[in-house]
This record gives structure tokens, sequence and C-alpha cells, in this order.
């Protein structure tokens, strides 16, 4: 995802158990780790932090090769961050084949400030694409998000 779309923030969140409203300025790509728990079977989820403006192009695709599934990141108070993610996607598409991800329209405690109407999304629902609004500041949806991702990436690599 674009620049502030809360990237860090959520793999933060979801590790951690923390949020910080400070911008937690990431170099390069940041790495962490947690084990969930999908069907009584424990996954070891390795989390590669990219982010995704053009200076980084190079060193996103390196970093993306073998992941078995994604996350693209939006902020849902700026809709330009979404026009961003689906161009990402294109790339992700690319370089990864067809793995499992999710867009995730963060931010989703600023309602007041929120400008992706569910209209945009249309398109992507009917494509089957799995969206979730998440918060790293609240949480909402942020544990689900993993396992859902989780899941999906076992369900593919026993399909294979
Ligand atoms: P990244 O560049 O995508 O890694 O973005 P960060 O995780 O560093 O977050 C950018 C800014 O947005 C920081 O100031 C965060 O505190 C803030 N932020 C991230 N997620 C949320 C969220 O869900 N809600 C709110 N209100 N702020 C958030
Ligand atoms: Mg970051």
């Amino acid at each position: 995802g674009s620049f502030a779309v809360g990237k860090t923030s959520l793999v933060r969140r979801f590790v951690h158990g923390l949020f910080s409203e400070k911008y937690l300025t990431t170099v390069g790509v940041k790495i962490d780790k947690k084990i969930v728990d999908v069907d009584g079977t424990e996954i070891k989820l390795v989390l590669w932090d990219l982010h995704g403006d053009d200076e980084y192009q190079r060193v996103r695709i390196s970093y993306m090769r073998g992941a078995s599934g994604y996350f693209l990141v939006a902020d849902g108070t700026r809709k330009a961050t979404l026009d961003q993610a689906l161009v990402l996607q294109k790339s992700a598409a690319e370089n990864l084949g067809d793995v499992p991800f999710f867009l995730l329209l963060n931010k989703v405690d600023l309602t007041r400030e929120w400008e992706v109407e569910d209209e945009d999304l249309n398109e992507l629902f009917e494509s089957g694409w799995n969206v979730l609004k998440t918060s790293a500041k609240t949480g909402q949806e942020v544990e689900q998000a993993f396992q859902s991702l989780a899941r999906d990436m076992v369900s593919e690599a026993k399909a294979k």
C-alpha cells in the first residue's frame, strides 16, 4: 500500500497488540513473525511489511517473490490510496500469480473523514475480492484479517 495507510500499524496491532499515533518510518522492509491457529494446526506467519511507492518498486518486487499471500492496504480516508492499491494488485498478480489476498480499507475508526463509498467497491466484490474495513487503532477486524488470510493460504497449499 501507499505511504501512511497503516501497514506498519496493522502488523504492530496484530503482533504486539499496540498502536501509536506517531508515524513509524519503515525503511526498506520490516519482518515480523506470529503463530496462528488454523483449525487446530499451528501456522507460522512471516510478515513482510512492504510499501508501494514507486522509488521502491525494484525492492518491492524482489521481496514480494515467494509470498503465499498478501494484503493490499488502503486508507479509507484517502480514496487515492485505493486506486494505488489496485495498481499494486496488478503488479502482485504478475509476480506472485494467483495467491490469496485481502484488500484492507484501514482507519475505519475515522468515520467522519471516510471517503470510500460501498459503491466504489462494487466492481471488486463482483470480481470476488475479499475486502475488510479495519482499524489498527481500535483493532477492529485486524485479527480476523490475518486469520482469514492464513486460512486461505493453508487451503491454497492443500489444493496444490
Ligand atoms: P504505513 O506507512 O502504511 O506503514 O503507515 P503507518 O502504520 O506508519 O501509519 C501511518 C499513520 O496513520 C500513523 O500516524 C498511524 O498512527 C496512523 N494510523 C494507522 N492506522 C490507523 C488506524 O486504523 N486509525 C487511525 N486513526 N490512524 C491510523
Ligand atoms: Mg510503514
